[in-house]
């Protein structure tokens, strides 16, 4: 008996889209299978004299639309089966905000955590040895991902710069300013979200002062609460992987970010400035306006979905809500605003990065942060538009918006209709 695959999952949100569009039979069939997935052991030597191998992949997605993109994850629970569900979401999520890339995904089967600085530099640097001849500025650019950082990225791109002979920054996106990143980068995913709620907002039904609860206080949790908090709403509950804290009259951000910046849980503020200790399960429940999954996969579910009590979900996470949950929060009249549209700000800057790049010309912040608007709002509203039209969810009308720019450009080679007349 074969078990459902990730990838066979996250292909239902393709069958739902394809029911509301008349494309040909030629784009699901092109779209339902990566077009490459590469397979390499990384062989390293560790600090101690011995030779240790790391499975890792790279997965091209669909390449009609452009080089792929998409994110290098090192995680131990990492398979060829999560790269490609993951790079599929890429190719959805490039074309939902027009982005002249398809999708792609890469990972190493690895605990970083269990590595020196200097053997994660060696693994970095494997990786782009093995793949180099997959990756490339007009072929596919791979960015950060799960505990892969900016850091990596130089390391990358500069080995990559010593195979092909040339500087090539290009290649890769999310790398140090000093080495040709962007500004505005490490804002973006929260920023493109915060863009978006902002000008949904008398759509969703927001009006003056909002309370918000954050799941998973990392880059996007902590800059999405310091966003909405500067534009007036109050943070009343934070999550992460240790517990949470709430306040109803507003959490003091200032002191959690010095938790964090120190290394500490949001726990610990607990009993100071009014925050209370909560379990961190209980924050899906929270009485709040906005509630923003930022953490990891698959955390609002079947158990769960029925204690959310916000009116609007904004993905910053990848995938954090399930298909099922998905259909409870909707009977329930939750709006999810989806994580290919959501989350879309950070492969918009990254996108600015590669621009910025090639021309050799590089933007101010406000030029960034106009740019991102534009593209969220436009984005935004035509998937807001669709979901009005046809009476679908916002999830499902960003796959739709998405598919119809995926199909317009397969059927451009010309379809079964065309070759059959
Ligand atoms: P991060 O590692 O900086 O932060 C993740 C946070 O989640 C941490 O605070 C961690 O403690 C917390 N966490 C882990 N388990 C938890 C649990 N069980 N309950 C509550 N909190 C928990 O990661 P990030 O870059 O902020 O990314 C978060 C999510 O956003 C991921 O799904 C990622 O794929 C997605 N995303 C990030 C970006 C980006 O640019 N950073 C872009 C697109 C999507």
């Amino acid at each position: 008996m074969s078990e459902v695959s990730l990838l066979d999952h996250a292909l239902v949100r393709l069958d739902e889209a394809a029911k509301h569009l008349n494309v040909d039979a030629d784009v699901i069939e092109k779209l339902k299978f990566a077009r490459e997935t590469t397979k390499a052991r990384l062989m390293i030597r560790m600090d101690d004299g011995s030779r240790k191998s790391f499975l890792a992949w790279r997965c091209r997605y669909d390449d009609t639309r452009g080089p792929t993109k998409g994110g290098i994850r090192f995680h131990p629970e990492s398979t060829a089966d999560e790269v490609e569900m993951l790079a599929f979401w890429m190719t959805f999520k490039c074309a939902v905000m027009n982005l002249p890339y398809g999708g792609g995904k890469g990972a190493v089967q690895v605990d970083p955590r269990k590595l020196s600085k200097a053997e994660l530099e060696r693994l970095s640097r494997a990786y782009i040895q093995a793949f180099a001849r997959i990756i490339g500025p007009d072929r596919d650019i791979p960015a950060p991902d799960v505990y892969t950082n900016s850091m990596i990225m130089g390391w990358m791109a500069d080995e990559y710069a010593q195979i092909v002979g040339q500087a090539s920054p290009g290649v890769i996106t999310g790398k140090p300013l000093a080495l040709g990143g962007s500004l505005g980068r490490g804002d973006a995913t929260a920023r493109g979200g915060f863009y978006l709620v902002r000008h949904l907002a008398e759509e969703l039904g927001l009006k003056g002062s909002l309370r918000i609860a954050v799941q998973g206080f990392g880059n996007a949790g902590q800059h999405i609460a310091r966003l909405l908090a500067s534009d007036g709403h109050k943070i009343v509950a934070v999550s992460d992987s240790e517990g949470a804290v709430r306040a109803a009259g507003g959490l003091d951000l200032d002191r959690l970010f010095v938790a964090k910046d120190a290394g500490r849980s949001v726990v610990t503020t607990a009993g100071q400035g009014g925050h209370e200790l909560l379990d961190g399960a209980a924050l899906v429940g929270v009485d709040c306006d906005i509630l923003v999954p930022s953490a990891l996969e698959n955390m609002i579910r079947i158990d769960n979905a029925d204690l959310v009590k916000a009116r609007i979900v904004l993905e910053l996470a990848n995938g954090p809500v399930t298909a099922e949950a998905d259909a409870i929060l909707e009977k329930k009249g939750v709006v999810v605003l989806p994580d290919i549209l959501a989350n879309a700000g950070g492969v918009t800057v990254s996108y600015f990065e590669w621009v910025q790049n090639r021309q050799g010309y590089y933007w101010p912040i406000e030029e960034i942060h106009e740019r991102l608007r534009t593209i969220m709002e436009r984005e935004g509203r035509a998937i807001w538009d669709v979901a009005k039209a046809k009476d679908v969810s916002v999830r499902t009308a960003a796959y739709v918006h998405a598919l119809a720019r995926l199909a317009e450009a397969i059927e451009a080679h010309g379809t079964q209709n065309y070759f059959a007349s």
